[in-house]
């Protein structure tokens, strides 16, 4: 029973699932639908994944497998199978991680402010299972300006 009460505290803060009266939940990061433990994720997940998804690991430029592909088809979260990109809006950004203009569907990914390693990014975020996917940047070609760059390691390809 603790050992579940505090795998809930780390995911979601105490105030996600112990219902403290005063303190507000992240708006953003309700209850994921997707919920394992560290242990869970860690049986199910490659060393790679694990890293990227569960502890926001990057993967080192022009190592993974999805940044030089250009074949047709959907990239899937590698933690929980949700829909993430498309290839139809994948573009060659040149800095060695899969990058996108959009997610499929703008309900698939939460984006959240990063202030680790002193600058101000945005992180995103699979909205079922809140695995670390990469982050998003204004420098993106149109129509969008936006670039999503995102780990191969977070990704599952399905050619169409
Ligand atoms: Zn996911």
């Amino acid at each position: 029973m603790w050992k579940r009460i505090s795998v809930c505290a780390a995911l979601f803060g105490l105030a996600g699932c112990a219902a403290q009266p005063g303190v507000a939940q992240t708006p953003s990061r309700q209850q994921f639908s997707v919920v394992h433990s560290q242990e869970e994720w860690r049986k199910q997940l490659t060393p790679e994944q694990f890293q990227v998804l569960r502890q926001k690991g990057t993967e080192r430029a022009f190592s993974g497998k999805y940044f030089d592909s250009h074949d047709v088809g959907q990239y899937f979260c590698a933690g929980c199978g949700q829909l993430l990109f498309s290839s139809k809006d994948k573009f060659d950004s040149g800095t060695g991680w899969p990058s996108f203009v959009r997610p499929a569907q703008e309900k698939s990914v939460l984006e959240v402010t990063d202030t680790s390693y002193g600058m101000e990014r945005v992180e995103v975020e699979c909205s079922s299972c809140g695995g670390h996917l990469g982050h998003v940047f204004q420098d993106g070609p149109k129509p969008t300006g936006l670039r999503y760059c995102i780990n191969s390691a977070s990704l599952d390809f399905k050619k169409q």
